[in-house]
């Protein structure tokens, strides 16, 4: 169980946007990210529930991003309640035991639990202005700020070459 990963799977999520309502898009993320299993059980149901998980991490993301600690911590704290964790040694495909922090149930339940408990333990090792949204407007874009000086600002360096030839563009206007 590598709760990292499972907190750049909530990044994921809130930066598919609406393209998560499609089943190829979300199956690709799965299968990209090595959840094989949890992309081969996919259903319309599971889509349904991860668009309002969506909705709910994008909150999360919003409230550190205004440096409102406490509203993201509240907001947190409310999935974790919502999406219990029930831990499970597991030992499939030949791997050494670990730990699954939920087994059977929906894909869905599973995903929810994993990007709740990777972003709870983002925030309790790293500290709640590990996440943010992409300053680069109008990219809403999440993400996770695991730089050691805290200096990240945008979702990609796509977005953070395009900010810096804007704020370029502005100074030679200016001058
Ligand atoms: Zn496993
Ligand atoms: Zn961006």
């Amino acid at each position: 169980m590598d709760l990292t990963s499972y907190a750049e799977l909530a990044v994921q999520l809130v930066n598919m946007g609406n393209e998560l309502k499609d089943p190829f898009s979300l199956r690709a993320l799965l299968e990209e990210t090595g959840r094989t299993e949890a992309a081969a059980r996919l259903t319309r149901r599971d889509i349904d529930a991860l668009c309002e998980l969506r909705d709910e991490l994008a909150g999360v993301f919003a409230a550190a991003a205004d440096g409102d600690d406490v509203d993201a911590v509240e907001r947190l704290n409310g999935l974790l309640v919502r999406h219990p964790v029930h831990p499970q040694i597991s030992g499939h495909d030949g791997q050494p035991w670990h730990l699954h922090l939920t087994e059977g149930g929906r894909v869905a339940d599973a995903l929810a639990v994993g990007s709740v408990m990777g972003l709870a333990s983002v925030v309790t090792r790293l500290g709640v202005d590990r996440l943010g949204i992409c300053q680069a407007s109008p990219c809403r874009n999440a993400y996770l700020d695991t730089s050691s000086n805290r200096s990240r600002r945008y979702c990609s360096e796509r977005c953070a070459s395009r900010a810096n030839v804007a704020a370029y563009r502005a100074r030679k206007r200016g001058a």
